[in-house]
């Protein structure tokens, strides 16, 4: 059966089960503190399990894109080594949400694997939780074993403990037993040798876990305990290329047609051969996953970067750039090669690679190439390193600096020494990594109380589109605490005119009073599984009563404005450079906004202009805001607006319409074009490859830079005493500045030369030392000259000069080269000694030092206690 049939049967299934199907979600999340990626079926779906949310259908079922690279669940370092394990992987989920319970999902998973995919129900295995005796307590789940008894027997149903049978969330929130189904799919001899029993659970290549069915009928409390839910829920996660791999009869998820095209690619572009060397299958496994990994985070808009999301993305596409260096040879990008076969598999099933299939490769490659630039680099220090080392052992700390600072990974690092005859201190090495974890950490451990509830289930209302002022009550808050912004409450109320951040517009600020007149400042507002939430510093004292929210009116319309010309800008990029352009990204903030598109190459002046000239015709268009709140998202679509990739949408959309652009959009806008009144670009540039931003202004900010600009341009003009021509003039100004800097350097030689001879007549014999202890109206580059001018005259010179110049005092002193050596006299120890007298130091070379200090009042005394030296 083919990868695409297995994943529609699955679909169809559970549709003939009254299961709504839903697509997958975006695999990046942006609402979610807790966590970054989608790591299991159920994170898109958080919000109805907390009861936020309402689904359309209290049955869903979807294939949903999963990563496994950071946090809780973290695969990478599996990935490659085994055969069963991915960064990326599709996992095939049934949910119900208060609907049915235990004994359909078990009876539904049975029938689906054994009479539908025609699985021989004898290399099955089930698991149980078995209960726990820790402070939770647990029971045995006998309801499910009780229910797994009617399909299988009973030696098949083993039991296991809290750490396999038990799923959580996270810290908090909704959990429950589980059930997991593994299928043993050894050989005849190896099941004769070996009880498949006794594998269940233990890591074997041919023994996994294929499905999870998981139990939600507990809630876990910020104090630790559990709680009954009211309303129970089944969520269920099936490996979708572990299940190729059982249907397909193979035994190594590699060797489905998930990944078979792609390894076949790998091993033409290298000139390798999978299956014949461990090292080199390694590399290419690891390489087959990555790009998935890659291209699928790409095409959800996130792009490799130096924090967060997108770094965790550059990680991943480094490791493949490093195994496919160290173990297949290349030395060039070749993984973007990968993405027109990985499209060709996968692009129907996820259009939303084949639309984005060359920005995808472009970004891969020009990736691949910065880092086998930066690996080229470490190569050189390495070599550097091994070179001054004078031991065998090079410290941890310089292999972790290479891997700080240079992202040059240990193991490549330990590889390269190993052929030179090196090793490091690994211990060094862990400790340094560890420190810096740790701080890691603590930066961004964030500390959540369980939520005080003051009104139970009410339904929180965003009134914001409409007016910026409300009554409002508290409904819950709790008291979070992190390092880096110390303690903060979170409040939500029943209704609220508040923007929370959110489509790139920044969340709304202001503040909440109440009878007695004590004020409340709101410093920030943002979605949690959607729930807005407001922060403030300060908890109201009076939580029970009614406030009057206000938001920041001036911020928010600077906002509006913003954002409205984020949509106008769009609009016009599409229009003047093609309908390639796809937004990548923006932020809007009140000051600015920002917009990422995807493009090739920089602006010309002239598109530049045509650009702000669309949205500013629009501007003086005046055109009206026409809003559609709760539209069927198709509907939309058909009416033009475009969905951006990466984005979440519900069944209905609001749509946000101003002449002839259309987007779906949560924002808030001005009520006119005209609102915004001007719209400036201040300045475009790249961000990744093929990836271009534009950062602009509007309104207030377009003024005050008009305003500046012009109070720039008059004092200009004010300092070239009214020029006509301003510019004209400045030119001139430079022109004469670099003739008179000419002219000064040569009367500067002059008078060194006219000094020179005046010197020569000032020498004194002591002790038949000619010397000489003077105060120089030279700069520096000026005393060495007439030092070492005179040097080639004498034999016998001791010279100390001081000099002050801009505040500052120098020393410098010159003593001949045959007396250094006859009476051991060094000009690096006399500037030492006197630097004394001007508070400063310095050194140089025995017949020639120079020393700087701050007080030029001390040069008399240093001249004078110069001649004791001649004694
Ligand atoms: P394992 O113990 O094998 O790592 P798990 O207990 O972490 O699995 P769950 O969190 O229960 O797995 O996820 C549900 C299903 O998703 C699993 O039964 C498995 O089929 C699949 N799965 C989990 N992690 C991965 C992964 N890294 N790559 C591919 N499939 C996976
Ligand atoms: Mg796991």
């Amino acid at each position: 059966m083919k990868s695409q049939d297995i994943r529609s049967k699955f679909l169809n299934f559970f549709e003939q089960k009254k299961h709504s199907i839903v697509p997958s979600a975006p695999m990046v999340l942006k609402d979610d503190p807790t966590l970054m990626f989608v790591n299991s079926g159920m994170a898109p779906f958080k919000e109805y399990f907390l009861g936020n949310a309402q689904p359309k259908n209290n049955r869903l079922a979807d294939s949903q894109k999963c990563l496994r690279v950071s946090g809780k669940h973290n695969d990478l370092e599996e990935v490659g080594y085994d055969t069963y394990h991915h960064t990326l992987f599709e996992m095939l989920g049934n949910w119900s949400f208060g609907d049915y319970f235990k004994k359909e999902a078990i009876a539904w998973a049975w029938e689906l694997l054994v009479d539908v995919y025609g699985i021989d129900k004898d290399i099955l295995y089930v698991t149980v939780f078995e209960g726990s005796n820790d402070a939770d307590n647990l029971e045995m789940d006998m309801e499910a074993f009780d229910i797994w008894k009617q399909y299988i027997s009973e030696d098949r149903i083993l039991k296991g403990n809290k750490k396999d049978n038990f799923w959580e969330m996270g810290d908090q929130g909704p959990c429950g037993p589980c059930s997991e189904i593994h299928v043993d799919i050894r050989s005849a001899e190896e099941k004769a040798k070996v009880d498949g029993k006794s594998l269940v659970n233990m890591d074997h290549p041919q023994v996994v876990e294929i499905w999870n069915l998981v139990f939600m009928q507990y809630n876990r409390k910020a104090n630790g305990s559990l709680e009954s839910l009211p309303n129970k829920h089944i969520d269920t996660g099936m490996g979708f290329e572990r299940l190729c791999m059982v249907l397909q009869g193979v035994q190594s998820n590699y060797d489905t047609d998930v990944f078979t095209p792609i390894i076949r690619e790998i091993e033409t572009i290298t000139d390798k051969n999978y299956g014949k060397n461990d090292k080199v299958d390694v590399a290419i496994r690891v390489i087959s996953d990555h790009v998935r990994a890659v291209a699928f985070s790409i095409a959800d808009g996130q792009l490799p970067s130096n924090t967060g999301a997108g770094y965790v993305i550059r990680r991943i596409l480094r490791r493949a750039v490093r195994y496919g260096f160290t173990f297949l040879d290349k030395k060039e990008p070749f993984i973007y090669r990968l993405v027109d076969v990985l499209v060709n598999r996968m692009g129907k099933a996820f259009p939303e690679l084949k639309s984005q299939k060359q920005l995808i490769e472009n970004v891969i490659k020009e990736e691949e190439a910065s880092f086998l630039r930066t690996l080229d680099q470490g190569l050189i220090l390495l070599d550097r390193i091994v070179e001054n080392s004078k031991s065998k052992e090079i410290p941890g700390s310089k292999v972790f600096e290479l891997k700080d600072t240079y992202g040059f990974p240990e193991d490549l690092t330990e590889l390269i020494l190993r052929e030179k005859g090196f090793t490091y201190n690994d211990d060094e090495f862990k400790k340094k990594l560890q420190e810096q974890q740790e701080r890691g950490k603590q930066a961004s451990e964030l500390k959540s109380d369980d939520w005080t509830v003051l009104i139970e289930d009410e339904e929180q209302e965003f009134i914001g589109y409409d007016t910026l002022e409300a009554s409002v009550k508290l409904t819950r808050y709790r008291k979070v605490t992190s390092k880096k912004d110390g303690e903060m409450y979170q409040l939500v109320f029943n209704i609220t005119p508040f923007y929370a951040e959110g489509g790139g517009q920044v969340g709304d600020k202001g503040y909440l009073e109440d009878a007695h007149g004590d004020v409340i400042y709101i410093i920030d507002t943002k979605k949690e599984n959607n729930v807005i939430i407001h922060f403030a510093k300060n908890l109201p004292k009076h939580i029970n009563e009614v406030f009057k929210a206000s938001v920041d009116g001036k911020q928010r319309r600077r906002t509006e404005c913003n954002h409205t010309a984020t949509h106008l800008l769009h609009q016009a990029l599409r229009e003047v450079l093609g309908e390639h352009v796809e937004q990548k990204g923006s932020a809007v903030h009140s000051k600015y906004l920002r917009f990422d598109f995807s493009h090739f190459s920089k602006l010309t002046v002239e598109e530049l202009r045509d650009v702000e000239n669309f949205v500013n015709r629009r501007i003086e268009g005046k055109l009206p805001l026409q809003e559609q709140r709760n539209i069927p998202m198709q509907q939309a679509i058909d009416e033009g607006a475009m969905a951006l990739f990466g984005e979440k949408y519900g069944d209905t959309v609001r749509a946000v319409r101003f002449g002839q652009s259309i987007e779906l959009c949560g924002g808030t806008h001005v009520k006119n074009t005209a609102d915004i009144w001007h719209f400036k670009i201040v300045s475009e540039g790249a961000v990744a490859a093929g990836i271009r931003r534009i950062e602009a202004i509007t309104n207030d900010a377009v003024k005050d830079f008009y305003f500046e600009n012009n109070r720039a341009y008059f004092e200009m003009r004010d300092l070239l005493n009214n020029a006509k021509e301003p510019v004209k003039a400045l030119q001139n100004l430079q022109d004469e500045n670099v003739a008179l800097k000419k002219q000064i350097e040569s009367l500067l030689k002059d008078k060194a030369k006219n000094i020179k001879a005046e010197l020569k007549s000032e020498l004194a014999e002591i002790n038949g030392i000619q010397f000489l202890a003077k105060k120089l109206d030279l700069d520096a580059s000026g005393i060495k000259d007439v030092c070492f001018e005179l040097g080639s005259q004498y034999k016998n010179l001791f010279l100390l000069f001081g000099a002050e110049i801009n505040g500052k005092a120098i020393l410098s002193c010159y003593i001949s080269k045959e007396l250094v050596a006859e009476k051991g006299l060094n000009a690096g120890t006399v500037v030492r000694d006197l630097g004394k007298h001007i508070q400063g130091g310095g050194g140089g070379q025995p017949f020639f030092a120079t020393a700087g200090g701050k007080n030029p009042q001390g040069i008399d005394e240093a001249l004078e206690a110069a001649k004791d030296y001649l004694k």
